[in-house]
């Protein structure tokens, strides 16, 4: 949770769990908590709005969260409920969707007018900044980028469907990938993470540098069909592998130009998040600004 002024700056943070098993009025009853104590602590300046960035199915306009399977929510009001607390208008947009309208501004991905945002996580989420704006196709879900088909019949998928990019090219799949090629053998580490994937990745173990260079490509094959399909300005890549900069990006760019169809052509420049956690909460506090089509790249 995060305090934003009119620079897009977050003044004041604060963080908390989620504790979703003990259902919604007592998760929205504690952000009421909190977002008051974070603004006594910031010696209580107005507010003009709050913004929430949620997974799952939304009904934007009328600040619901139909369906979340990740915080197990259903038909909750939770803009209702928090403007109650908070006496001021509240809105609600997908999570993803925060963090790239949060880089768009603030971040990695300013200056720019058409952008995606392609999050690397256990799975893989994005958000498409469209003429300025956040790009929610006629149903509100057209930031599904991690489902996109990349080979028929192939990896189960969670969305029951075979062979989704992100079962190739998320952070997780990479993991798994890593440990069916033995690159972690005697370690005993406690928890295999990217972190540590890209340490024995330097180190120039043979298995990770093929497992590595297999990745790659799936990651490149993703964002070259976004490319030709979207032609953007700038793809802003976020999630854990961002931290690894040019040893990540550049054999993705090099793998992206030579798939790509306009080959010869200025293309999207691929670059890294620089906000981490707070471009969500950029974005969130900027959602009346979307929703009204007040964004201004003035700013
Ligand atoms: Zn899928």
């Amino acid at each position: 949770m995060g305090l934003v002024n009119d620079r897009h700056e977050v003044v004041e943070k604060a963080e908390g769990l989620t504790c979703c098993g003990e259902g919604p009025a007592a998760v929205i009853d504690r952000m009421g908590r909190m977002a008051r104590e974070l603004l006594h602590k910031a010696g209580n300046p107005p507010i003009s709005c709050a913004g929430l960035g949620c997974p799952g199915v939304l009904d934007r306009e009328a600040g619901v969260v139909i369906y979340s399977n990740n915080i197990r929510w259903q038909q909750v009001y939770v803009c209702r409920e928090l403007k109650e607390q908070l006496k001021v208008p509240v809105y609600v947009e997908n999570d993803a969707n925060c963090a790239a309208m949060g880089e768009y501004l603030a971040g990695a991905g300013r200056g720019s007018r058409q952008m995606i945002m392609v999050t690397f996580g256990t799975g893989i989420g994005g958000g498409i900044i469209f003429d300025g704006r956040l790009y929610l196709g006629s149903h509100g879900n057209a930031n599904i980028i991690g489902h996109t088909l990349i080979e028929k019949g192939g990896r189960e998928c969670t969305c029951k469907r075979k062979g989704c990019w992100e079962c190739y090219a998320s952070t997780r799949a990479l993991l798994l990938s890593a440990e069916k090629a033995g690159v972690f053998n005697g370690m005993d580490e406690p928890e295999l993470n990217g972190r540590l994937f890209f340490e024995v990745l330097k180190a120039g173990q043979e298995a990770a540098l093929r497992v590595f260079d297999e990745y790659t490509d799936y990651v490149a094959e993703g964002i070259a069909d976004l490319i030709n399909i979207f032609d953007p300005e700038r793809i802003v890549i976020g999630g854990g592998v961002s931290a690894q900069g040019e040893r990540f990006l550049g054999p993705v760019r090099e793998k992206v130009k030579q798939k790509i169809y306009f080959k010869e052509m200025e293309t999207a420049q691929i670059v890294c998040s620089v906000l981490a956690n707070d471009a969500a909460i950029i974005g969130a506090a900027n959602l009346s600004a979307q929703k009204y089509g007040q964004n201004d790249l003035s700013f």
